[in-house]
């Protein structure tokens, strides 16, 4: 049926045709997959069984004439009296006054629309004539964006589904529809056009979830396949006992999380396959030292290995971390916007002739004029900074080596199985011992004196702190706090007692660079802030994190925001200046104060805010989904999941079973053949 043009179908002429192609029908498929978007059902109840708020159908009798309302251009309200069981009920219909003529005093209607059980009062969303008895058929609409009548399209969707019936052929295997009892694919596609009922709708229904999630999964599962295609050479021979030395000089033991990360680091470094893969770690969890430990690896067996960071302080800080972890005849050199000139020049002779080892820059990197020896390794920190453009950019440039994306971002299991479904994923689900959670407190802007004094405490037992401030300059607008003005008031109250800093993005490298050392060396107690230190920055001293007009911010970067603080044994705190107008500002608050969690906290946004915002659609590089729900269908999204990577990994699909779907998937995207070999 994806070969039969949906001209063939009875009712269907060249003009139609046409229409039906501009939303993408072309097929009798197409026709068939062209779901209802909603349901209309009549089904009549007595009055105190409605639910408020639920969607009803009511019959009653029209008591006289309706009144309509006009207001602004064009809108229009109009109401209308029906008395149902002896009782009068009002009904409201927006934006059809042409309606007024239907509802002739005396004569029976039945309306449907949302119940509001206070007021006695239906919105009516449709109507009809006459009264309906018990329940009227469940009607299909759907949304032909205006052109095509609803009619029309159940009537060639009905003869479609009639002449068109015995080629519908059934892609998913038989045991895997016996075993989820999801009905079969003719059955289905009558059920979801035509229900019969409510209950064979949602099997209907439950059936294509699975079957977009699924194909979808191993689409992932082949790309992650593709991914990690064998590399000639690509086996690296690194030195483990090296590493094992290295680890002893360390200054900490790792976490049993941090092992075995680097475990299957190390084994995917040392196979043949091309590394592809995602390292999750909640902030403070210690990415770095993984990262620092796998890249000694690679330096063992003299390739060369590139660190990306999303900001230029990120990068003079890891700089500065390898430094004192690696061994000294390890060179390490950075190169970003502010290594210029001569400098420059020297640093990229020395990777272009081998002799520097590990380069730190920004995405830079790997787009300029930069070529390495024998680059083996790139890793990627922060990756969610750079999107997942950057994914496929280092794709683009030939280059062959293991990737290792680090993040942050705690992503909910759902999504981080839809948008990194082609990746392999290590955890760090494990914080280094001794750590507290950070004690987060939310106060109203009128206590910023004892927050000060607060603040002062932890400075008189040596700790430091963050102020951060979203603006830098004041807008009348937004009425958002100036870091500036902060500065210079802290500076006055604490004359004498703390040296406060200040660092936003308008400050020149060199200026940061400074600040951000005199923070480091603790030269500097308070620093007042932007959000640039948003991310990745490293002052395990700095006990509190002090976030003015905290409600514009998101959560997850709250979380990034708080995650500067409680990097050492010390307990640290967490002080939330807000005074939030609207219910998700203070539902944001309160989810904060409540949980230190980065998995609890993303799955809260998740259900705040939608998939859509989370970390923004465009940047995950998430899929839309026909019927299925990323935060609804999680189960089924989580077996169809574990069902791909079976068909994939266990060549399942050789199986003549499965020969059907893989035919269909690979009508449905552009993939190598060769993978199915
Ligand atoms: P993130 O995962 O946010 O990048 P970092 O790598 O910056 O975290 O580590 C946070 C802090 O924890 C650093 O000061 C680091 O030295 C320290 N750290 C990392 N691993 C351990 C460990 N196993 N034990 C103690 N401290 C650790
Ligand atoms: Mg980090």
């Amino acid at each position: 049926m994806n070969n039969i043009s949906v001209q063939d179908v009875k009712g269907v002429g060249p003009k139609l045709a046409e229409t039906l192609k501009k939303i993408g029908i072309h097929t009798v498929e197409d026709l068939l997959y062209y779901f209802p978007n909603r349901y209309d059902h009549y089904e009549q109840k007595p009055l105190h069984e409605l639910i408020h708020n639920e969607k009803v159908t009511i019959v009653g009798e029209v008591i006289h004439d309706p009144t309509v309302q006009f207001y602004q251009r064009k809108k229009s309200r109009m109401i209308v009296s029906l008395r149902v069981d002896g009782a009068v009920v009002k009904g409201v219909l927006f934006n059809r006054a042409f309606a007024k003529k239907h509802f002739i005093p005396g004569e029976e209607v039945s309306v449907n629309g949302k119940w509001d059980q206070h007021r006695l009062q239906i919105t009516i969303d449709n109507y009809k004539m006459g009264t309906i008895d018990g329940s009227s058929p469940i009607t299909p609409i759907y949304s032909s964006k205006g052109d095509i009548k609803n009619a029309q399209f159940q009537k060639i969707t009905e003869n479609a589904l009639s002449s068109f019936r015995d080629q519908v052929t059934e892609i998913i295997p038989t045991s895997y529809l016996v075993n989820y009892k999801l009905p079969n694919r003719t059955d289905a596609l009558e059920n979801i056009h035509f229900p019969s009922s409510f209950q064979q709708l949602k099997h209907a229904k439950r059936r294509f979830i699975y079957e977009e999630l699924l194909l979808f999964q191993i689409k992932m599962q082949l790309y992650r396949k593709r991914n990690r295609e064998a590399t000639e050479g690509n086996a690296k021979e690194i030195s483990m006992k090296k590493v094992k030395q290295l680890m002893e000089q360390f200054p900490f033991t790792l976490t049993s999380a941090q092992k075995k990360s680097l475990a299957e680091i190390f084994k995917d470094l040392q196979s043949p396959y091309r590394m592809n893969r995602l390292l999750q770690g909640d902030v403070g969890s210690g990415k770095t030292a993984v990262a620092v430990i796998s890249l000694y690896g690679v330096v063992t067996t003299g390739e060369q290995v590139a660190l990306m960071v999303p900001t230029e302080i990120l990068a003079e800080q890891h700089e500065e971390s390898l430094k004192q972890l690696l061994p000294v005849d390890v060179k390490v050199q950075r190169l970003t916007g502010s290594i210029k000139g001569k400098k420059r020049k020297e640093t990229l002779t020395e990777i272009e002739n081998g002799s520097c080892d590990v380069v730190i820059g920004t995405h830079a990197l790997i787009q300029d004029d930069v070529n390495f020896h024998n680059l083996g390794y790139v890793i990627i920190d922060e990756q969610h900074r750079f999107g997942v453009q950057q994914r496929n950019t280092l794709r683009e440039k030939g280059i062959l080596a293991d990737i290792l994306f680090m993040t942050a971002t705690p992503i909910p299991r759902t999504l981080s199985i839809t948008a990194f479904g082609d990746m392999d994923v290590s955890k760090i689900d494990e914080m280094p011992k001794g750590r507290k959670p950070v004690e987060t407190y939310w106060v109203k802007h009128n206590m910023f004196e004892r927050t000060v004094n607060f603040v002062y405490k932890e400075i008189k037992k040596g700790s430091q702190a963050y102020i951060i401030c979203p603006l830098i300059e004041e807008s009348d607008k937004l009425d958002i706090q100036n870091a500036l003005d902060l500065y210079h008031q802290l500076q006055e109250i604490l004359k004498g007692k703390a040296t406060v800093g200040l660092m936003h993005g308008r400050l020149t490298t060199e200026e940061k660079e400074q600040v951000m050392n005199d923070f480091a060396e603790n030269k500097v107690q308070i620093l007042v802030s932007t959000t640039v230190v948003e991310v990745g920055v490293n002052v395990p001293n700095a006990t509190v994190m002090m976030i003015q007009d905290a409600d514009r911010f998101g959560l997850s970067q709250l979380h990034q925001l708080r995650g500067r603080v409680g990097r050492s044994d010390k307990q640290s705190y967490c002080i939330l200046v807000a005074d939030p107008k609207g219910e998700t500002g203070k539902e944001r608050m309160r989810i904060m104060t409540e949980t230190t969690d980065g998995f609890v906290l993303a799955e809260r946004d998740l259900e705040l805010r939608g998939p859509g915002d989370i970390f923004g659609v465009k940047q995950s590089g998430l899929p839309e989904f026909k019927l299925a729900d990323l935060v609804h269908d999680y189960r089924a999204l989580e077996t169809a999941r574990d069902d791909a990577v079976d068909i994939v990994e266990n060549e399942l699909w050789k199986a003549s079973e499965f020969q059907a779907l893989i035919k269909y998937l690979l009508s449905k995207i552009e993939i190598d053949q060769q993978l199915l070999n």
